[in-house]
């Protein structure tokens, strides 16, 4: 299978302030035709590192693609020292000089003679066109290997390199489909879900498999290749299959759904409809579900009742369960869904009460403590979970652990 290296070049991407994301897509192109990515480097503007990045790669990886440094400045020195790495001259084309001249007529200017640096293509490199831009790229294949030097802004790159690459590369990776799938898993840890899945997914030689965590959940990302699409398709869905089957409910997605899309959709084929009653996620649960486009159809109403007597005034709670219980416990949970549930009149409602720290714990209720109620046709319950992590963490969790809790119900009735 064909090994790939991208060099991004730039001395602005060596700054906390632009990211190298030209990388990411041109792994995902490459990624999709059986091409793997095995190294990836940044370049300041930098001639003698850069030759030394290329020259070295270019002894690792079958195809090397740098972006960037094709601009007609003295610091876009991609030309001169890509030429240098694989030992040819700059040749200059009079075609692309007088292309250039016609262009900056078009757009009713006089071309300023530095851009006649754009002119200059490594001796041997066939001349990748940029309709997008002033900067042509370069394709030069030498024992086997190709460098490909595209320009560095992704409008003019992307289509040079899906148009004038891409073809060219399907046929030296012979012809490789991938077909993806996106596993989402809640309620469960890394090393747990890597326990049960590993056995499985490590059996199957042709599927890239990854586990990671977010901060809400765990995701499987599973990469199948084959000879054809239609095959590698069959053996994503088996595996899929597999893992779900032996992880169980945890699993509430295998095409990628976000945990509020997959509540949306059972709530929509079902008609029914949705309230929220928060406390410590101070709105996130309420916000996470209508982010979803057409959730209007099934979320009704939430409340943020921060304060015990807001969570008396808004929902009802009786302020006695306060005062014997306390805000966070099961007995208020369960009071602010039923309350949420009977003020908005919705099928279902769901609250969140807990500590999210950094101050607020004790040794019965430490920091992280948080009861999710539900209220529901077949009535109200509520459970208790002790979430990890910081203020931020443990309010995210809270909504999903809640988020959850909803799902699981609504798979009950
Ligand atoms: P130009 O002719 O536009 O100068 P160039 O090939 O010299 O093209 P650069 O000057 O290196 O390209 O970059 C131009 C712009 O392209 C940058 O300002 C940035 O917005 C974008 N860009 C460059 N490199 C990357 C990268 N690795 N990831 C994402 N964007 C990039
Ligand atoms: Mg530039």
């Amino acid at each position: 299978m064909a090994s790939a290296e991208i060099i991004a070049i730039g001395s602005e991407l060596l700054t906390p302030d632009r990211t190298d994301t030209n990388s990411l897509w041109l792994t995902r192109e490459l990624n999709d035709i059986g091409i793997d990515v095995m190294l990836k480097t940044i370049v300041g503007d930098d001639g003698s590192r850069l030759e030394e990045a290329v020259r070295d790669a270019l002894k690792r990886a079958d195809i090397v693609i740098t972006t960037g440094g094709l601009g007609p400045t003295a610091d876009d020195i991609t030309r001169e020292f890509t030429a240098k790495a694989v030992g040819r001259e700059l040749v200059y084309h009079d075609n692309i000089e007088a292309h250039l001249r016609e262009r900056f007529k078009a757009w009713g200017r006089e071309m300023p003679e530095i851009n006649k640096r754009q002119a200059y293509v490594i001796d041997g490199a066939r001349v990748l066109p940029n309709p997008n831009g002033s900067a042509v790229g370069m394709l030069y294949q030498t024992e086997g290997k190709f460098l490909v030097v595209l320009p560095g802004p992704p409008r003019e790159n992307q289509p040079m390199f899906t148009d004038h690459v891409l073809p060219l590369l399907r046929a030296i990776s012979g012809e490789v489909f991938v077909s993806r799938r996106l596993l989402r898993v809640a309620g469960m840890g890394e090393s747990a879900v890597d326990e049960i899945a590993a056995p499985i997914y490590k059996k199957y030689d042709n599927v890239e498999t990854s586990i990671l965590f977010t901060k809400v959940e765990i995701e499987i990302h599973i990469a199948a290749k084959a000879n054809t699409y239609a095959e590698a398709d069959m053996i994503a869905q088996r595996l899929t299959n597999e893992l779900q089957a032996a992880i169980g409910k945890a699993v509430f997605s295998t095409n990628g759904d976000t945990m509020e899309v997959v509540i949306g959709k059972i709530l929509t084929e079902r008609g029914e409809t949705l309230s929220v009653a928060e406390s410590c996620t101070g709105g996130l649960i309420g916000r996470r579900v209508t982010e979803v486009p057409g959730s209007s159809s099934y979320f009704m109403e939430g409340a943020i009742t921060y304060s015990n007597e807001a969570k008396t005034r808004a929902l009802g709670v009786d302020p006695g369960i306060i005062h014997s219980h306390g805000a966070v416990s099961p007995e208020c949970a369960e009071a602010m869904a039923a309350g949420m549930k009977a003020k908005a009149g919705t099928d279902h409602a769901i609250s969140v009460t807990g500590i999210a720290g950094p101050d607020g714990g004790s040794p019965a209720k430490p920091v992280g403590t948080v009861f999710i109620g539900y209220s529901g046709p077949a009535g109200t319950r509520s459970f208790k979970i002790i979430l990890p992590g910081d203020r931020y963490l443990i309010r995210w969790r809270a909504s999903q652990a809640a988020l959850e809790y909803l799902r699981r119900q609504l798979m009950k009735g």
